[in-house]
């Protein structure tokens, strides 16, 4: 059985493939984008320090100018992968400038997780093959040691300027910086125009995100300037009915308001739903660099802000908070939007008791999807649920023996198929033959390794709800953690002869891993609390802080394996939840 979006959703228009992700977002000439009546695109919500639209334009075309000479760029030469910047660096209102000005020349952008280990970085610096990073102070030690480990020189650091309360006195002394990248663009004559193909849009990969998919290592996902131009409308076309009744602010263009810009950029979520569709819709994002909880609330109270995307972790902050909170005048937040994690129908009845007037929203979505697969809309919005498909969607659901689901409440593995598929994972075409399959209906699925059901809701549309996880993946806070890179990690220590991680749930993280060991012969002598403290440890030194084994290290005589010699990751989860239900 197939599922479609909704009845009462707008038909998705036509998705160009022959324009950039850049030309899609700032040129008036393509007639897409609500321009004239747009707020400003980017405000720092700690300075309050702001970029017009024009001035987001121009500051793209200056900082494309700089990159052409400083790094011999040609921009209508040779392949978009000659062309590969990296960027890691916290929320900053120039952050999409340097993206954009990376499509402007027909490069690829690979962002990189702010809270990533310099092994980590390294990892992803080298597989990309980028050839400078934009970073900002704060992370700039970081940023060097990566660096230098993948052959990337110093003066290919570039620096994105933070405001004063983020940079925490951090400074970056003789590297350039984004502003001095646009005082020199601005002498430098102007580029010519990339030339796209008809479907150039379609076929070149704009962003190179990293996610590990169903099993293994993080790859990098290969997503094209029509796949985020695709999602970007699939949302628009969505949420048009609903936002077509907001009543226009006094002073303000019509149908938009401001949106929190706090969740990372790095992330797909961040990426495509908070900065690109919101400036797409005209609305003012206001831009955070970390979560700070006061400050957030602040920020909400004096931009008024009306629309909060955020992950279920601050969610249960928010409602364990409520004597924080009401210090705050919140009383222009309409909607809050949250994913990347399950969000319990319990803590969205008890955020709806403090804030009734809320609408409370959930997505679902992948890196792999480019972005949101399905969501709640405003009239018809059931707790535990993530919504319905958004146009351009269809969805199948499959069982793990392989056979389809014929109806409702039937659970199994979630097939989708979408503009917005990305293209598959960089040099990885084993794991891009197995994520995404060609069906008997000629069109591409992506398999996302969630088991979803379909019901239907009281007002009769078909909803999706994810049931649990099939594929490997742990998240905290929202962020991946691939157990096979901390198994990998692990199997490095000298107590260890064989591991297996798994997530186990956390109130604060959502989910954090936990390592099941298998001690290696002679490593008796130590007590198991010391060596599990320095197991610990050294996942410390070599991994990113959200990657740590928060939830401990347990003793093992033996990895439960298949014949084949797949680790029983199930069966282990299994055994965990039982564990944790008795206690
Ligand atoms: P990422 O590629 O980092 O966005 O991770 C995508 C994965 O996050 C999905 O395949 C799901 O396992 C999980 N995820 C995202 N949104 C939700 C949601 N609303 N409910 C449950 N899981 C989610």
């Amino acid at each position: 059985m197939v599922f479609f979006p909704p009845i009462w959703a707008p038909k998705l228009p036509k998705v160009p493939t022959d324009i950039t992700i850049e030309q899609f977002m700032l040129d008036e000439e393509h007639g897409r984008h609500p321009h004239r009546h747009s707020r400003n695109p980017f405000t720092d919500g700690l300075s309050g320090k702001t970029y017009s639209l024009p001035e987001v334009k121009q500051r793209v075309d200056f900082v494309a100018r700089a990159l052409v000479e400083e790094l011999g760029f040609k921009v209508n030469e040779g392949s978009e992968w000659d062309k590969v910047v990296g960027l890691f660096s916290v929320n900053t209102i120039d952050y999409l400038t340097v993206c954009w000005a990376v499509h402007k020349i027909g490069g690829v952008l690979t962002a990189a997780s702010a809270a990533y280990s310099a092994p980590d970085l390294e990892y992803q610096l080298k597989h990309s093959g980028a050839k400078a990073v934009f970073t900002c102070a704060t992370l700039l030690e970081t940023t060097k040691e990566a660096c230098a480990k993948s052959g990337i020189p110093e003066n290919r650091i570039y620096i994105l300027p933070l405001p004063e309360k983020a940079a925490l006195g951090a400074t970056a002394p003789g590297l350039k910086t984004v502003d001095d990248f646009i005082a020199r663009g601005a002498k430098l004559p102007e580029l010519e125009k990339l030339r796209f193909g008809p479907n150039d849009g379609a076929e070149r990969t704009a962003f190179l995100c990293y996610s590990s998919g169903t099993s293994g290592l993080p790859k990098g996902v290969m997503i094209s300037h029509r796949n985020v131009i695709a999602n970007v409308l699939q949302m628009y076309t969505y949420e048009e009915p609903g936002r077509s009744k907001l009543k226009p602010e006094a002073g303000q263009p019509k149908y938009t308001e401001n949106c929190l810009g706090l969740l990372p950029y790095s992330h797909i979520y961040g990426l495509v739903v908070v900065t690109h569709t919101g400036v797409y819709r005209g609305d003012g994002v206001i831009v955070l660099p970390k979560y700070d909880f006061e400050q957030l609330l602040k920020s909400i109270q004096d931009f008024k802000i009306a629309m909060l995307y955020l992950v279920p972790p601050m969610i249960i902050h928010i409602t364990k908070a409520a004597n924080i909170v009401k210090k705050y005048d919140l009383s222009h937040v309409k909607a809050i939007f949250t994913g990347a994690a399950p969000l319990g129908a319990e803590t969205a009845e008890d955020l709806q008791r403090m804030f009734p007037d809320w609408s409370i929203k959930q997505g679902y979505g992948m890196t792999e999807t480019c972005t949101v697969v399905c969501t709640s809309a405003t009239h018809d919005i059931w707790f535990g649920s993530s919504g319905s498909l958004l146009p351009g969607y269809k969805a199948r659901i499959v069982t793990v023996e392989g056979v389809e689901c014929t109806g409702y409440d039937q659970p199994g593995e979630l097939w989708v198929s979408t503009p917005s598929n990305t293209l598959g994972y960089l040099k990885n075409e084993k794991a891009t033959k197995e994520t995404f399959t060609i069906e008997d209906d000629g069109e591409r699925y992506t398999r996302t390794g969630d088991e979803a059901v379909v019901r239907v809701s009281p007002g009769g549309n078909e909803h999706i709800f994810i049931v649990d996880r099939i594929k490997e993946l742990i998240k905290v806070k929202g962020m991946q953690v691939a157990p096979a890179e901390l198994e990998a990690v692990l199997l490095t220590h000298p107590a260890v002869n064989d591991c297996v991680v798994i997530g186990i749930p956390s109130e604060r993280e959502g989910e954090v891993p936990k390592a099941f060991v298998v001690k290696a012969p002679g490593s008796i002598e130590e007590s198991d609390s010391l060596l599990k403290r320095d197991i610990c440890k050294h996942v410390e030194k070599l991994k990113s802080n959200h990657k740590w084994l928060r939830g401990g290290v347990e003793f093992i005589d033996i990895v439960p394996k298949s014949p084949s010699g797949k680790i029983l990751r199930r069966m282990i989860r299994d055994q965990e939840k039982a564990k944790m239900k008795k206690q």
